[in-house]
């Protein structure tokens, strides 16, 4: 059966396959603790109480709406909704009290399963409707499977994602400048001085944004088109089909993380803003020391009609997927985490 820790009065679900070992804990259904073959490849906090202070969203899972709605208002069928702003006039990752700072219902499955859920009620950060979201964690091998369930009793927004901050040379290892990441995306949607997307779909081809090769992250910290964001901070226009949407491979080449999913876009975060600090035995996490692969719906989808619609409506049920699995062709088989979770 999985096993249940105390994490600064938190209860922690520790889920185990023969490679991957996942901690998820019921605040904010936050993944903290990512352990593949004994490596651990995701950031965590060392202190329950950081993830509610550091601003990150570490690992949590973030909604109801994923990234940035302009103006923190949409108008949706005749009515005008204003949510409340946590980012200068507009509204970042839900709100100031989003689904990150949430406490969760955990019902454990197996020891591989654990499912969480949330009712966000009528008016939530603004949002129209009472919302029931279930987020599932399954470990597959080699894999961790997120699906989310979600249903509502008006049409609102939805976009559920998991910001799990990745360093495949281990947590602790430093600024992820020699990662390659490749992404199946042919297109990006650029945003204004304020982050929110002004509309167009613009092809990645002939700019720095086309990674359908793979990049060497560390030469993309440099360029005049990407100060503003101090590398990658883009919504990326997933070519969907088969095969992964991301391939992140660590500065060995011997250790790679792949992402599926059934979103439109994914958020590409290099982490540039993540605040100096310490992290989980004793590391210390800094800009640029992981990347995040969010997976969601264009960022401001509400306020732009030309965009996929993000509107989920009474009666019917959000459901999404997203994998993210771990291949080690260098790293020894067999040997199991070692962490100590508390
Ligand atoms: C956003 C960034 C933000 C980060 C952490 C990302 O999804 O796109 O702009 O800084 O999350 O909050």
């Amino acid at each position: 059966m999985v096993k249940i820790t105390n994490f600064g009065g938190y209860r922690q679900y520790v889920l185990e396959s023969a490679e991957l070992r996942v901690s998820v804990m019921e605040l904010g259904a936050t993944v903290t603790g990512i352990d593949f073959r004994g490596r651990r490849v995701g950031l965590g906090y060392a202190e329950a109480e950081d993830y509610l202070t550091h601003g990150a969203y570490l690992g949590a899972i973030v909604g109801r709406f994923a990234n940035r709605i302009g103006g923190a208002a949409f108008t949706l069928e005749g009515r005008e909704y204003r949510l409340v702003p946590n980012e200068g006039k507009n509204q970042l990752h839900g709100g100031p009290e989003g689904f990150h700072r949430r406490l969760w219902t955990p019902i454990v499955k197996s020891g591989t399963e654990a499912l969480f859920r949330l009712t966000s009620p009528d008016g939530d950060m603004g949002f129209p409707g009472q919302l029931e979201a279930e987020v599932c964690y399954q470990l597959e091998g080699n894999a961790l499977r997120i699906s989310y369930r979600v249903s509502c009793t008006e049409a609102t927004p939805v976009s559920l994602t998991n910001h799990s901050y990745f360093n495949l040379a281990g947590h602790a290892a430093g600024p992820v400048d020699d990662h390659r990441l490749m992404l199946r995306a042919d297109a990006y949607t650029p945003s204004d001085e304020e982050m929110i997307p002004t509309g167009e779909i613009r092809p990645a081809e002939g700019t720095p944004l086309d990674l359908r090769e793979p990049v060497r992250l560390g030469s993309l910290w440099d360029l005049p088109e990407l100060a503003r964001t101090r590398g990658l901070d883009h919504n990326f226009v997933l070519r969907g089909g088969e095969g992964p949407a991301a391939v992140l491979t660590d500065p060995e080449g011997r250790l790679s993380l792949e992402v599926y999913t059934d979103r439109p876009a994914m958020q590409v975060y290099t982490a540039g803003f993540l605040k100096e600090g310490p992290g989980k035995d004793g590391a210390h996490y800094g800009p640029h020391h992981a990347v995040c692969l969010e997976t969601q719906a264009f960022p401001d989808a509400v306020n732009r009609p030309e965009f996929p619609s993000c509107i989920l409506r009474p009666g019917g049920t959000w459901e999404s997927e997203t994998v993210y699995r771990f291949e080690g062709a260098g790293i020894a088989k067999g040997r199991r985490a070692q962490m100590i979770y508390l």
